[in-house]
């Protein structure tokens, strides 16, 4: 293990195995003697590739055989768009359930294309004695026509995380770009699953889309090809010339979460690294985290400095002690460690010294 653990957001840090063997192959891919960045995404080598990525993919998730699988350009935010561009021809309506800032920024860009009295929205989040909670909404006595029902299920950026499943008249579509793979889910619950890879899938610029057969025949709007979830699916995600390196990543961490247990190994690993750090945050007064305990991120552990004139003293000395990217999002300030996948329990363990040894001098 290299001497430093990256607690970044995202661009996350991926699995160090994973990282060994792109790098072992990197010039020299499968025996082909160039990279396999250097081939046509047309080949039947690379062709081989992606039908494991996605076999090993529907396996690690369990996805029925009435969903395809979308590997798309343009990370989380094209899939803002594209699910209003997809769904909401016709003058179609949406509902939007606001956690935080992710949330908010999907509406804001469904706002954009199909128009503010297309969308509807109803925030989820409530205080109660200082601690955000998530209340969901019968969504069964609420009122509308509604194409698709959207959410994000982890909220990257306040470290709030919805593990209920959103019981609904209408298809759920989630944005699971920070949580995807990282616990178990039922996909059949679902309308449509997107994920921009760059936390427990691979690099940036690539996202995934999970989506039920039947969705595919709402209306759309006219858009771009690329974007187009049937062209797309026709063209088995290769209309044009996909980003076959991120592509081929993403495949490489599919085979070592298979290898390391799947998604419910993975599930235990990331519920025993979030306790132990939640835990140290609650038994030391040096520490507060603002979100109720039901629904504290498993991914994206905030916290801060109860003292928040130390914080640039606490990221520069976790920093020396090779603790990196701890900085909460600019938005909300205070301290984030987003301990995705890819992140050891030992790398918690680590921080959590980290964190008691700190607050025992500074206290
Ligand atoms: N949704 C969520 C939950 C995210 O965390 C992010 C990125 N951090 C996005 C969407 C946007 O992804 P991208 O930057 O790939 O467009």
């Amino acid at each position: 293990m290299s001497a430093k653990y990256n607690f970044c957001a995202g661009p996350a840090m991926l699995p160090q195995a994973v990282m060994q063997k792109a790098q072992k192959e990197l010039i020299d891919w499968n025996g082909l003697g160039v990279s396999v960045m250097e081939i046509s995404h047309r080949s039947k080598e690379f062709i081989a590739l992606t039908t494991q990525a996605e076999k090993t993919l529907r396996e690690l998730m369990n996805i029925p055989a009435n969903y395809h699988v979308l590997f798309m350009h343009g990370g989380g935010r094209a899939q803002f768009t594209n699910v209003v561009t997809n769904f909401l021809g016709d003058n179609g309506r949406a509902l939007y359930l606001t956690s935080g800032q992710w949330s908010s920024s999907a509406i804001k860009e469904a706002k954009r294309i199909a128009g503010e009295d297309s969308i509807d929205e109803i925030n989820i989040v409530e205080t109660v004695e200082g601690l955000h909670q998530v209340k969901l909404p019968d969504l069964h006595s609420v009122d509308g026509d509604y194409r698709y029902v959207h959410y994000c299920a982890n909220e990257t950026v306040d470290g709030i995380e919805i593990f209920d499943t959103i019981e609904s008249p209408w298809p759920v579509v989630a944005d699971l770009s920070s949580t995807i793979m990282s616990h178990e889910i039922d996909v059949s619950k679902f309308g449509l699953i997107y994920a921009g890879a760059q936390k427990n899938i691979g690099p940036s610029g690539l996202s995934i889309v999970i989506v039920r057969d039947d969705m595919l025949n709402l209306p759309s709007l006219v858009q771009s090809s690329i974007m187009d979830y049937t062209i797309t699916k026709d063209n088995d995600s290769m209309f044009n010339t996909p980003p076959t390196f991120a592509w081929y990543l993403a495949a490489e961490v599919f085979e070592w979460l298979k290898s390391v247990g799947g998604v419910g190994a993975m599930e235990k690993l990331n519920s025993d690294k979030a306790n132990l750090l939640y835990q140290c945050i609650d038994e030391l007064p040096f520490y507060k985290n603002g979100v109720a305990v039901q629904n504290r991120s498993r991914m994206n552990v905030t916290f801060q400095l109860v003292d928040n004139n130390l914080d640039e003293q606490f990221l520069a000395e976790a920093q020396a002690a090779g603790l990196v990217a701890l900085k909460g999002h600019r938005i909300v300030g205070g301290m984030r460690a987003s301990i995705y996948n890819a992140m050891p329990l030992a790398g918690v363990q680590k921080l959590v010294e980290f964190m008691q040894a700190f607050a025992n001098k500074h206290s």
